[in-house]
């Protein structure tokens, strides 16, 4: 027998159908609305249509399930009950809200409908039970706007100009200042526009309109700002939004009314104390929107202390509860608080790491429930840059506005999304400074390219504070004495005027904004970072080293908690000074004897280097990766830069030339480089083994103890490493021969080529470890120029062709087989040759990439090595991947 699905669940009364679990189905707003009545906490009562019915509803082409329609009914007959009131009512109209939701929280980004149920005869029955016309029809103005631009396409602009209009001509300047009888005419005129737009007068069956409201939710779930915002986050898999339908509580009845939002901990630095603002008088978009300025949440003590102490104690129920910290709205109707939402509230990553670590101090949760709350991502916040202490002495700032999101921020002013996107596209390294009186979320993919967010309006929890926090970004918001000419291209600033195109630096901490470059520096970390990052450490079992090439990055990734270097490219030390001359001699040679000497001038500068790696990772793995880019690299191609080169070279400038032609090649990557190179010049690989070694005799010789491991790079057959190791084993007898002292080191290689994933059995007779080199191995798993994939990769994401860049996080079901194969072949191989266990790891960038590394874990490697900067944040998703057992981990966003 099939049953039919439960496509709607009430909530409301101290009773619920859902739970807070149950946000697949009911998306978050609804789960938490189901959760809230049921432990107590007033909430307006309603019902949520689920996301199956969103799911089955593009499934069938836009229409809904026949099956919905009773259950609506039924459901609203019972907000009916509860409120004591009927929906289009002549004397007592219940009002309804209509509100998407998923089971991801994408703030802005759905349609939401308010005032429900007003028509021409209901708004009467409103005016004299509140006895209050001018909210009465300043309800039902905003719900045909409402209604007409989300549910029927009408242009906002064309009711924003007939408000416009009517303010000129009563001479008034603020909506506020419109009396009943002015919004009574701006009923009429809206409904003139709805009909001329819509072709139909605005509906007065009040069913009709909860109906359309219910599928512009919908189809909102596929408008372009909802699918911007899904790719830009990542988020994929859901079945679509749910729709709550909630009656409708009025935060402008008055003075005795108010609404606001607040978070139950500071969401910039995590510290223990109620946050948020609010607004009296107001409807909760007002507060959102950031079109006023609201007042903090600390002010509503003084203003209405009764409801102030009602909401401590919801706080402190809601975070004992759900043992997370709340993002809530509410609002306050004559006197009468109600909760809209509780969620979990987005935060920085610095207030993500301490609001984990002081709620498992606190014993809400555990150590591994703390773990698990912080986003490996997130870590980076917790190093961005601060303006720098000496010059925010010298430089004044030039105003100071709401500090939204922390960090600081320095770039070239644009006023528009669209302006960033562009200056973006010209040059994607472009510092880029956003300036707008308040964002939208149209805005997104603009403020996803800035550095920073300035806004002239707007409060902690306007939109543009919200996803600017979300991501990490610097934000400052309600900066007032920023006025912006958008058409002129500039803005002033308390009198100071600033170009599009000129410097603008933001502090997100202080609020404060600069008319200027402001230098920066590194920021201090809090406490609860270290104990975070002990309880990692604790649990994980994968190893974190880093790719460094220099001692200066090799004690920062250190200082970081790198566990050795993966990977140290060589070729980055021969770009500076006298050591490219020397190259570039080495390259031009014409035989190799010539060859020879250029390098003998070399080794000098490489063994200075590796000595200083060397010493600064005393005690832990060096993996030191032989020279592996096509020589054309180190040669310029311009006439200019081949003339200088001739000049210091002193040879004719034809010599060059004929050389950068002769090293041409159709595809480079896949040309003469690698471990091709030493093959075919052995005195280059030559040379860098003994620099090597030599380096590691002069330390070891010092006290410490090196552990040096020489990795060949690109190789595809057993064959290319046995002829290379059998060299580095001869340069090896020769140094220690001449140093009479020995080290132990080892000698393995990359694997990078499918091939030599393929046959890594055969490999790994002869390596003594594996490190994966994952940009190459993607790279010519999908036969995908990494350098060349700008025009192509964006349309590949936005038509879902690929969920996300595999250079960025590892294509699990293809290069990750190769992986994986490569890694269990190599592994048994070298078992049974040798009789020992062969040592695993990655050194692509996908090494500090989270999902990436939980793969890593997940296919047993030894260790992952990644950028300094991310060796926290592979630190944390190593114990996130030991905590999952296996699994993969289900991220909050
Ligand atoms: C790789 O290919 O993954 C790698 C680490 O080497 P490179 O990026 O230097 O080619
Ligand atoms: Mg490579």
């Amino acid at each position: 027998m099939s049953t039919t699905p439960k496509y709607v669940y009430t909530f409301g009364s101290g009773k619920a159908d859902g739970r807070s679990d149950m946000k697949d189905l009911l998306g978050g707003k609804g789960a938490n609305l189901a959760e809230m009545s049921s432990i107590g906490i007033p909430v307006p009562p309603g019902f949520t249509i689920t996301t199956e019915v969103c799911q089955d509803y593009y499934a069938a082409n836009r229409t809904l399930p026949e099956a919905v329609k009773p259950e609506v009914e039924a459901a609203l007959k019972q907000v009916e009950a509860q409120t004591g009131k009927k929906f289009g009512d002549a004397s007592d109209p219940l009002l309804v809200s209509v509100r998407s939701g998923a089971a991801l929280s994408m703030p802005g980004m759905m349609n939401t409908i308010l005032n429900l149920g007003l028509t021409d005869v209901s708004v009467e029955g409103l005016a004299k039970k509140t006895g209050n016309p001018r909210f009465a029809y300043d309800g039902y103005r905003r719900l045909i706007d409402m209604f007409g631009s989300t549910a029927m396409n009408v242009e906002h602009e064309a009711f924003e100009h007939e408000l416009s209009a009517l303010k000129k001509e009563q001479g008034v300047m603020l909506d506020t200042e419109l009396g009943p009888e002015d919004l009574k005419e701006l009923v009429k005129r809206y409904k003139a526009v709805y009909t001329k737009h819509v072709g139909e007068p605005f509906p007065q069956d009040p069913k009709d309109q909860l109906w359309k409201a219910i599928m512009a939710v919908f189809n909102s779930w596929m408008g372009n700002k909802a699918v911007q915002y899904r790719r830009i986050e990542r988020i994929t898999g859901l079945k679509g939004t749910a729709v709550t339908v909630q009656a409708m509580v009025f935060g402008n009845t008055g003075n005795n009314s108010g609404t606001g939002v607040a978070f139950t901990r500071d969401p910039n630095n995590g510290e223990d104390e109620f946050f948020g603002d609010y607004l009296i008088n107001a409807q909760g978009e007002d507060v959102v929107a950031g079109i006023r300025t609201p007042e903090p949440i600390t002010q509503l003590h003084d203003e209405m202390p009764k409801v102030y102490q009602q909401l401590m104690d919801i706080r402190k129920k809601l975070e004992s509860h759900y043992k997370e910290m709340q993002d809530i709205e509410f609002t306050v109707e004559d006197g009468t608080l109600y909760m809209l939402q509780t969620r979990t509230g987005k935060r920085t990553g610095t207030a993500a790491v301490q609001i984990a670590v002081e709620m498992a101090k606190e014993k809400l949760i555990d150590e591994a429930t703390a773990l698990k709350r912080v986003s490996p991502d997130s870590l980076n916040h917790l190093f961005m840059p601060q303006i720098d202490p000496k010059y925010r002495q010298k430089a004044r700032a030039v105003a100071r506005g709401i500090s939204a999101s922390p960090g600081a921020a320095v770039g070239k002013l644009v006023l528009s999304a669209e302006a960033a996107v562009q200056e973006a596209a010209k040059d994607p390294n472009a510092r880029l400074m956003l300036v707008r009186k308040e964002t939208s979320p149209e805005d997104v993919a603009g403020m996803h390219l800035a550095k920073g967010i300035l806004t002239a309006t707007g409060g902690k929890s306007s939109h543009a504070a919200v996803v600017a926090r979300g991501w990490g970004k610097p934000c400052v918001v309600g900066c007032d004495a920023l006025s912006i000419d958008e058409k002129a291209g500039r803005v002033t600033i308390n009198g100071q005027t600033v170009k599009v195109g000129d410097y603008l630096t933001i502090d997100g901490t202080t609020g404060e904004v600069w008319a200027a470059e402001m230098p920066t520096i590194d920021p201090t970390i809090p406490e609860q970072y270290f104990t975070l990052m002990e309880w990692a450490d604790k649990v994980r079992t994968l190893k974190v080293r880093t790719n460094a090439d220099t001692p200066e990055d090799a004690v920062k990734a250190r200082s970081f908690g790198a566990e050795g270097i993966g990977l140290c490219r060589t070729e980055h030390m021969f770009f500076e000074g006298q050591r490219i001359v020397d190259m570039r001699k080495m390259i031009l040679a014409d035989d190799e004897a010539g060859r020879k000497k250029a390098l003998s001038a070399l080794v000098p500068y490489q063994k200075q280097d590796f000595i200083g790696i060397f010493e600064a990772m005393d005690g832990l793995p060096v993996t030191i990766r032989l020279l592996d880019p096509p020589l054309h690299e180190f040669l310029p191609h311009d006439e200019a830069g081949q003339g200088e080169v001739a000049r210091q070279l002193g040879i004719p400038i034809e010599k060059v030339k004929r050389r950068v032609e002769q090293l041409h090649e159709a595809n480079p990557m896949l040309g003469l480089r690698g471990c091709r190179l030493p093959i075919k010049f052995p005195e280059i690989g030559d040379m860098q083994v003994r620099a090597i070694l030599e380096a590691a005799i002069e330390v070891q010789k010092k006290g410490k103890t090196v552990l040096p491991e020489i990795m060949i790079p690109l190789i595809g057959t057993v064959e290319e490493l046995i002829f290379l190791k059998k060299r580095a084993l001869a340069v090896a007898e020769e140094v220690f021969g001449k140093a009479g002292a020995k080290v132990d080191f080892l000698i393995g290689t990359m694997i990078e080529i499918p091939r030599a994933a393929l046959v890594a059995d055969q490999i790994a007779e002869e390596a003594e470890f594996f490190s994966f080199g994952t940009n190459d191995l993607t790279q010519m798993t999908f036969g995908f120029s990494r350098d060349d994939i700008g025009s192509f990769m964006p349309i590949y994401l936005e038509q879902k062709i690929l969920p996300i860049d595999p250079f960025q996080t590892l294509d699990q079901r293809g290069v990750g087989q190769l992986v994986e194969m490569g890694t269990a072949k190599g592994r048994k191989a070298r078992k049974e040759k040798h009789g020992e266990h062969l040592k695993v790891g990655i050194c692509g960038e996908h090494g500090g990439d989270p999902d990436s590394v939980v793969f890593c874990h997940n296919v047993g490697m030894d260790y992952v090595s990644c950028s300094p900067f991310r060796v926290p944040i592979a630190r944390l998703a190593a114990a996130q991947a030991a905590l999952a057992g296996g699994g993969t981990i289900a991220r909050d966003k």
